[in-house]
């Protein structure tokens, strides 16, 4: 193989990602999800339009170096800083879709806004501005049911994405229970949320029922399995998910890794160690749902195309024909040029 010796490959849709979150990378931050929420909700606060542009186009070419040519920002720290999400975005070279999240209740004042009325005119304000955006109510935890019926109709009208977190984590579902009698994903059902454009994040806890129903509405989940193993969230129900033919996509959510081989290995390697089998999923369909299903989430047709090094050491003696294997199980993102 020479040195100057490559393949292309679709490049890496990141589907998820909360670019500011990139600054917790190794910091000690508490002993479970709630504690990792504060801190990060510290970090949030500190955020100026300017601080955004620069260090978001820092997290963004490192998201590049690894492959990801397309990202699905979901943004909640403002109006003036979603602007600037966008900007650092040009920057460093990768195709964005803003999600610009919805926010009622809980958070911090900047998270917020006072209707869904004053969130649907915030994102009109960016697609005017010629930014390509995505509904994403934040959760069945921060939107009530008042604001998933609006926004959902929405985003069905205008024909745009909607991205939503649901079934994280265990607590956030009996909460759901409590106040509205049903889980996280029966209630954005009953609110006009799922659909073929509809991307659930996490999905994490969801039951058989909440699983059929986003079969039934052709809605995929976005699973972001380093996130979900640093944050002790569980990992992704991958057979159950794969029984009833539900689209997956990745995402890198909180950035405390940045590598899409690992996101699919991990996805894979997770369910191999629950089915005590191998081969679940073969490398092709992996390395689809890294790409192509993360491109479908965010309603993009086309996206850059990402290049992989032959000679990179990882690679040396594997044959041609095992390539697409050897990424998804012998390789981290160093190997993309
Ligand atoms: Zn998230």
């Amino acid at each position: 193989m020479g040195q100057s010796e490559t393949i292309t490959i679709p490049g890496f849709v990141n589907a998820h990602c909360h670019a500011f979150q990139r600054a917790l990378r190794g910091r000690r931050t508490g002993s479970d999800f709630w504690a990792w929420r504060d801190a990060m909700i510290t970090e949030a606060e500190r955020h100026t339009p300017e601080s955004v542009r620069e260090e978001y186009a820092a997290t963004y070419r490192e998201l590049r170096a690894a492959g990801y040519t397309a990202v699905g920002e979901f943004h909640y720290l403002g109006l003036e800083e979603a602007r600037s999400a966008v900007e650092a975005a040009a920057d460093a070279g990768i195709e964005i879709v803003l999600l610009l999240s919805a926010y009622a209740r809980g958070g911090t004042d900047r998270f917020r806004q006072a209707s869904a009325g004053e969130y649907l005119t915030q994102l009109e304000t960016l697609l005017e501005a010629g930014a390509r955006v995505g509904c994403a109510p934040h959760s069945v935890r921060a939107c009530p049911p008042e604001w998933l019926d609006e926004i959902g109709r929405y985003a069905a009208r205008e024909g745009l994405v909607l991205h939503v977190h649901a079934d994280e984590q265990p607590r956030e579902i009996e909460e759901c229970v409590a106040e509205h009698g049903v889980r996280p994903i029966e209630l954005l059902e009953r609110s006009g949320c799922l659909g073929p454009h509809t991307t659930v994040v996490h999905a994490t806890h969801a039951d058989d029922r909440e699983l059929d129903l986003l079969a039934a509405s052709g809605a995929r989940v976005c699973v972001c399995p380093t996130t979900e193993a640093n944050l002790g969230d569980g990992f992704a129900p991958f057979a159950r998910l794969r029984e009833r033919g539900i689209g997956i996509c990745i995402g890198s959510d909180s950035n405390v890794r940045i590598d899409p081989l690992e996101e699919l290995r991990e996805l894979e390697t997770s369910a191999r160690r629950l089915a005590l089998r191998r081969e679940l999923c073969d490398a092709g369909t992996l390395l689809c749902f890294g790409a192509d299903e993360g491109a479908a989430a965010l309603g993009l047709e086309s996206w850059p195309d990402a290049e992989v090094d032959l000679a990179h050491q990882s690679l040396q003696g594997v044959a041609r024909e095992d390539v697409l294997d050897a990424l998804v199980f012998g390789c981290d993102a160093g190997v993309f040029r």
